[in-house]
C-alpha cells in the first residue's frame, strides 16, 4: 500500500474543506485548533495502471497550513513528522511528501527530525515526488510551447525558483536535453544562484524577477511562495507560456490575456478514472483523472515495486532518474496536463 500525506492551500480552504467533510471543530476552529490536531487518514482507494496491475493507497491530511510559517515553523515541522510517523505505522511501503509537506522537510537536519516519541522514521518510506514533478514540468515546455508557435532552440525560459529541488533539476534537462537557447534564473540568494549557473554554463544569465519575466517566451514557476505573485501583465512577450508548478500556486489563476497561457504545472492526468474524492478538494479540473505529479510519483513506485526514497533531499535529482520515472510515468498511463482548446500554432522565431 502506498500513502499521500497533503494539506490545505490556506487556512480559509481548510476551513471550507472541514466543513464538507463534516470536522464542525475545524471548520469554526482558530489556527491553534489546527496546530494541535494530529494527521487524519481522509481516504483509501485503488488505482489501475495500463498494465492492468492494481495497487491500494490512502491519502492523510498533516493539517499542516502555509499560514503556519515562519512564524510557527516548528509546529509545522511536527505537523509533517506526525504524519510520516502516522503513515509508517499504517505500514505503507512508500508514501509522497505533497506540497510544503517536503520543503518543510528538505530544510530538516535529517537525523535530528528520524526520532518521532517511540517510531524512528525510516526514509526509504518516503518520497518528495520531486522527480517526476521535474520531468512533467519540463514535459509541459517540451508539448505545450511548440503549440504557441515558441520554437525552444530560439526560446528564452525563466526559471523562478530555479535554486530549488525542482527548478534545479528542471534548468538542467532544459538545457542538456531540450535545448532552449537561455535560461533565466531567479532566486533570492545570490550565491546559490551563481553556483547554478556555474553548473549551467554559457546559455544561463541571472536576473531579478521583474527584469527576466518580461524577457521570457516561457516562465516555469517553482518557487515555494505562501502567497501567489501579482503580475504586471502588460509587458509580457507574446507569445508566452507560463507553466506554474508552485503549491499554493505562484500566480493568480484567472491571470490572462491575448497570447498569454497559464499552464497548472506538475499535474498528470491518470488514463482512467480513480473513484476518489480528494482531488475535488484540491480544486483539480478532472478530478478523477487529475493528480499532483508528486503523488503519481509514489503510485509509480509502488506499480514499479522500488520501494526506495527516489526522491529525497535538496538537489539530488539525476536527469537519469527524471527519464526512468518518466517512463514508468508513460507505461502505467500518466501524462502530463496540457493547455486545452488551442489549434496549433506553425512554429516561430522566438528571438
Ligand atoms: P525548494 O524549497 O527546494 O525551492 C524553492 C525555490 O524557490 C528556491 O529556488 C528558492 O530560492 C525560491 N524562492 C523562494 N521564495 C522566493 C521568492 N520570494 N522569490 C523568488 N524565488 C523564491 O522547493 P521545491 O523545488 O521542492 O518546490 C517548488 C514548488 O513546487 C513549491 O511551491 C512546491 O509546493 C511545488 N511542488 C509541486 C508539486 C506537484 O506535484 N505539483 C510537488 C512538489 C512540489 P531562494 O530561497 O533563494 O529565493
Amino acid at each position: 500500500m502506498f500513502g499521500l500525506i497533503g494539506h490545505s492551500t490556506s487556512f480559509s480552504v481548510a476551513k471550507k474543506r472541514a466543513e464538507q467533510l463534516g470536522y464542525m471543530e475545524h471548520a469554526k476552529g482558530d489556527l491553534d485548533t489546527w496546530c494541535s490536531t494530529p494527521p487524519q487518514l481522509l481516504e483509501t482507494f485503488t488505482v489501475q495502471s495500463r498494465t492492468g496491475k492494481e495497487i491500494s493507497g490512502a491519502y492523510i491530511d498533516s493539517c499542516f497550513l502555509p499560514e503556519m510559517l515562519p512564524s510557527r515553523f516548528k509546529t509545522a515541522a511536527r505537523k509533517v513528522q506526525n504524519a510520516m510517523a502516522y503513515a509508517q505505522k499504517q505500514g505503507f511501503s512508500i508514501t509522497a511528501l505533497g506540497g510544503f509537506t517536503s520543503i518543510i522537510f528538505e530544510n530538516f537536519d535529517l537525523a535530528r527530525f528520524q526520532k518521532v516519541r517511540s517510531t524512528l522514521l525510516e526514509w526509504k518510506r518516503f518520497t518528495t515526488g520531486n522527480t517526476h514533478t521535474a520531468w512533467i514540468i519540463c514535459r509541459q515546455v517540451e508539448e505545450n510551447a511548440p503549440r504557441l508557435g515558441i520554437a525552444l532552440e530560439k526560446a528564452r525560459v525563466a526559471v523562478v525558483g530555479a535554486t530549488g529541488d525542482i527548478g534545479t533539476a528542471v534548468c538542467h534537462w532544459l538545457q542538456q536535453r531540450t535545448g532552449v537557447q537561455q535560461l533565466l534564473l531567479v532566486a533570492r540568494h545570490r550565491g546559490r544562484l551563481e553556483v547554478l549557473q556555474q553548473e549551467l554554463g554559457d546559455g544561463s544569465q541571472i536576473l531579478p524577477l521583474e527584469q527576466a519575466v518580461p524577457e521570457a517566451d516561457v516562465v516555469v514557476w517553482v518557487a515555494s511562495l505562501p502567497k501567489t505573485v501579482e503580475l504586471n501583465t502588460s509587458n509580457l512577450r507574446r507569445p508566452c507560456l507560463m507553466v506554474d508548478g508552485g503549491y499554493p500556486k505562484n500566480l493568480d489563476t484567472r491571470l490572462h490575456g491575448p497570447d498569454l497561457h497559464v499552464l497548472k504545472g506538475g499535474i498528470v492526468e491518470f488514463w482512467r478514472d480513480i473513484g476518489w474524492h480528494m482531488m475535488q478538494i484540491a480544486e483539480m479540473e478532472r478530478p478523477n483523472h487529475q493528480m499532483f505529479a508528486c503523488f503519481a510519483e509514489a503510485m509509480l513506485l509502488e506499480f514499479e515495486g522500488w520501494h526506495t526514497n527516489f526522491s529525497w533531499g535538496r538537489n539530488n535529482i539525476s536527469l537519469a532518474a527524471m527519464e526512468q520515472i518518466g517512463q514508468a510515468s508513460v507505461r502505467h498511463g500518466f501524462q502530463a496536463l496540457g493547455l486545452r482548446d488551442l489549434v496549433t500554432t506553425p512554429v516561430l522565431s522566438a528571438s
